[in-house]
């Protein structure tokens, strides 16, 4: 499943081709996606301009000119393509030509900038929903959402806050969306061994007994942002489905330090150790028993 940095990969693509256009025409091919879209979605998209686009944790959120905010999620396998009408000018690093496979293309965005954005969705657990603007703080899936880790406002006293008292591993709490939205299962792998925090750490003990942060907590904080930034400067990881909206591939995954690296020598420099993968939660860690403490 795509985690923030693909979210946000995604979010960079289609802002050049859809900020400040309004929708032309938009064809839903299938309503049937992770719940069903309303039967009036082309209608209320058709005609409006999108202001901007935003992200929060895993979902991107356009800003209509009617007052309404398309959210986006992309699921498990969808993705978004721009490409480019014939004989307009480029949008950017992002467009492509027109490409064959389009038998997932649930819905097509001919946008006022000449530029087509189709959403593929092979899977279908992807989503789109309208919400009115004034309804986005109650709106169900994100009223839950932990902080963004990419804030300002997300440092080490906010976390440890978040993880005062927490029986929980450090892996499950940073898995959990409540606690700082928008981590996965390999975010959180890479993150714990950058900051050389064991994934099976009670996460109560990166706090004190009153909440304050510990010299963990900064470097857990830390650990977070820069994997964060470095995937995203990568265009996200490409594994399984994902990819960026021009079709090319995320690199981040040649650099991941643990992830996926059972049974290699661990990249933290003067470590002996060997990347040990465990179960937590029915998912796969991946750890240094060594640096990882
Ligand atoms: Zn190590």
């Amino acid at each position: 499943m795509p985690e923030l940095p693909e979210v946000e990969t995604v979010r960079r693509g289609l802002a050049p081709a859809m900020e400040g256009a309004r929708f032309a025409k938009v064809e839903v091919r299938r309503r049937d996606l992770r719940w069903p879209l309303p039967k009036d979605f082309a209608q209320r998209l058709t005609g409006k301009t999108v202001a901007g686009i935003g992200r929060r944790a895993k979902y991107l959120l356009a800003d209509l000119s009617s007052g309404d905010v398309l959210i986006m999620h992309l699921g498990m396998s969808g993705s978004f393509h721009v490409f480019q009408e014939a004989g307009k000018k480029a949008l950017g690093r992002y467009h492509q030509e027109r490409a064959q496979h389009a038998a997932h293309d649930h819905i097509v965005f001919h946008m006022s900038s000449g530029a087509i954005v189709t959403f593929n969705d092979p899977r279908r657990f992807g989503s789109m929903k309208l919400v009115p603007r004034a309804k986005l703080d109650a709106e169900p899936l994100l009223a839950n959402l932990g902080p963004e880790p990419l804030g300002n406002a997300f440092d080490a006293a906010m976390l440890a806050r978040a993880c005062k008292g927490k029986k929980t591993s450090l892996k499950a709490a940073l898995s959990d969306q409540r606690t700082v939205a928008g981590l996965g299962n390999i975010y959180v792998c890479e993150a714990l061994h950058r900051a050389r925090l064991s994934p099976k750490r009670v996460a109560a003990t990166i706090a004190s007994k009153t909440g304050a942060p510990n010299e963990r907590a900064e470097r857990l904080v830390e650990g977070i942002k820069a994997v964060l930034n470095d995937a995203i400067r990568a265009g996200g990881s490409s594994l399984r489905d994902h990819k960026l909206t021009d079709g090319e591939l995320g690199m981040f995954q040649h650099h991941f330090r643990v992830y996926d690296r059972e049974g290699e020598k661990c990249p933290t420099p003067g470590c002996r150790g060997t990347i040990k993968r465990i179960v937590q939660t029915g998912r796969s860690t991946f750890y240094c028993p060594v640096c990882q403490k």
